[in-house]
């Protein structure tokens, strides 16, 4: 496979019960995959079957917060993976855990309670890592090595293009941004991928944030930003109501997008009062961004 697989288990939000939690699963070319977010409940574990995507090749959960239509899903995911990978011939690698760094006690907590010893030497064991992101540094990174292991990644550049690292199939890096009030950790993710042919792709999360123009300084240049549209200002949603629970309309995702030089622009984690009218989040991103724009359907899959 020479591309990189962006597939949405969820496109939708807390508020809004017409579709799947967020969710996002990133397929390198060997086949390994980054989960970015868990949705709510078993959108990820479930989408990943019904996609044919294999929940035991998951090198990574980046979580970008602990709300619950990000994290919830993460019990599932983690014990689904150990009793999946007790079958013959599966995959039993490493998985590491990404997520702010003061979310993490309380999302293993609720993994080792709600499955307790999940992280035991019977279950998941050494396999499972868990890294606190730094959210005072203004990158935590993370390398991905060709031979399963991973290893922190400690000279990301905030800037330029990204670089292949030796041995390494992909970069995780994580931001910290502004996710409303009460003030909480939340964190955008870039993902830097090595292509067989020596070049880069590069797929920039926001997570749920507010308005972030620094995200184009974080991972300029996407070949795919996914940028979170809780409203549409054209549906008559109020930008600054948006912007004080630390959300984003679909005009200031476009401005980002237009600021980090992206390829494409995906919109995501929609908002219950304009689900059905992705249109009008597509017109109003395209006033603000030149490139294509894209707004997925739950389970859709686009290749970068
Ligand atoms: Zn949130």
């Amino acid at each position: 496979m020479d591309t990189v697989r962006v597939t949405f288990l969820g496109t939708g939000s807390i508020a809004d019960m017409t579709r799947r939690c967020a969710s996002t699963a990133v397929t390198l070319p060997g086949g390994d995959v980054i989960l970015v977010d868990t949705g709510a409940g078993q959108e990820a574990m479930f989408g990943m079957r019904q996609l044919g995507i294999d929940p035991c090749r998951v090198r990574a959960i980046v979580l970008t917060h602990q709300h619950l239509d990000h994290a919830g899903g993460l019990p599932f995911v983690v014990t689904g993976i150990r009793f999946m990978s007790l079958a013959p011939g599966a995959s039993r690698g490493r998985i590491e855990i990404c997520a702010p760094a003061p979310a993490v006690d309380g999302l293993r907590g609720m993994c080792e309670t709600l499955y307790p010893g999940i992280f035991g030497p019977w279950c998941l064991g050494d396999r499972a890592t868990w890294h606190a992101c730094d959210p005072w540094q203004y990158l935590w990174g993370l390398d991905l090595m060709e031979d399963g292991t991973a290893a922190r990644a400690l000279d990301l550049a905030p800037t330029g293009p990204a670089v292949p690292r030796p041995g390494a199939i992909a970069t995780i890096a994580t931001m910290a941004v502004s996710h409303g009030a009460p003030p909480l950790p939340a964190q955008a993710v870039r993902i830097d991928v090595a292509m067989p042919d020596g070049s880069m792709r590069r797929i920039t999360f926001s997570g749920d944030s507010g308005p972030n123009l620094e995200l184009g300084r974080v991972g300029p240049e996407p070949d795919l930003l996914v940028h979170e549209a809780s409203s549409v200002e054209a549906l008559g949603h109020d930008v600054d109501a948006t912007s004080t629970i630390g959300h984003a309309t679909a005009a200031t995702a476009a401005r980002v997008a237009t600021r980090a030089k992206a390829r494409r622009l995906a919109l995501h984690h929609l908002g219950s009062s304009w689900s059905n009218r992705p249109e009008a989040a597509r017109d109003e991103a395209a006033r603000h961004f030149a490139g294509e724009i894209l707004v997925p359907s739950d389970l859709d899959t686009v290749e970068v």
